[in-house]
């Protein structure tokens, strides 16, 4: 069976008091699950979180990182850097990277070469705009972007790539894409695998849904055969909703 996961991406909120605090909750409240269960703090944060957490069922993920080994990248973090404090997953491509950083599909297979060369586990974000949707476009956008990005990597790699498809149009609006809408855009994204690669590498792959998860969604959506789980924004800095949404899957 696939492996299932509910990650929670706190993207720039929580100074360190509130990390701990939340990671405190987080602990206390977390139900039994057969997924695992990650949160991604932001840089400054990762160190402390991933203390705090040592030894228990939640692991830590970081939110982006840089391509380069080391150097004269002011303001970037180095997989090294993350894999020294024990965070060993990493979220890249999210929507806000490329919306407000230019991050595009040739810079993103960079980050994504390096990673997989540290021996770290990559959660990719894709997904298509409202107008890509609205056009009709968004099973060509998302074969575009995952071909650009992953598709040239050796089929070993795949052990350490979990993908996340978030329509664009769903992530914090509050618009979630259907259950249906998910199931057949995970089924197209397993499709494009198996051409990629091999049946086998697609079957194996977990593929996360993120865009407006809540606990009241999560449970229709978790349930379709392709979703493996989801990527949650705003939902993971309440850790109510969160475990809420961990009990759902
Ligand atoms: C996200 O940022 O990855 C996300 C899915 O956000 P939200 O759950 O708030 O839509």
């Amino acid at each position: 069976m696939r492996k299932q996961i509910v990650a929670g991406n706190w993207k720039m909120n929580k100074t360190a008091s509130e990390t701990e605090s939340l990671l405190t909750e987080l602990q206390g409240m977390l139900p039994d699950t057969h997924a695992e269960v990650l949160v991604a703090p932001t840089f400054v944060n990762l160190a402390l979180a991933s203390r705090q957490l040592e030894g228990s069922a939640i692991g830590v993920s970081a939110q982006n990182m840089h391509f380069a080994d080391s150097g004269a990248f002011t303001g970037e973090i180095s997989a090294d850097m993350l894999l020294a404090i024990g965070v060993e997953t990493v979220i890249l491509g999210h929507s806000e990277r490329r919306e407000h950083f230019g991050e595009d599909d040739a810079l993103l297979a960079k980050k994504v070469q390096q990673a997989v060369s540290k021996g770290m586990r990559i959660i990719f974000c894709f997904g298509e705009l409202l107008d890509q949707r609205k056009a009709g476009t968004h099973f060509e956008v998302v074969a575009s972007q995952l071909k650009q990005a992953l598709f040239d990597l050796p089929e070993a790699a795949w052990k350490q790539l979990v993908l996340a498809y978030e329509p664009v149009w769903a992530i914090g609006t509050g618009e979630t894409a259907t259950p249906e809408q998910a199931q057949e855009m995970h089924a197209h994204i397993r499709n494009l695998v198996a051409n990629a690669y091999t049946p086998a590498v697609a079957d194996a792959v977990t593929i996360l849904y993120g865009g407006s998860v809540k606990p009241g969604n999560a449970g229709d959506i978790f349930s379709k055969p392709d979703v493996d789980g989801g990527l949650i924004g705003g939902a993971s800095l309440n850790a109510a909703d969160f475990t809420a949404i961990v009990a759902a899957i």
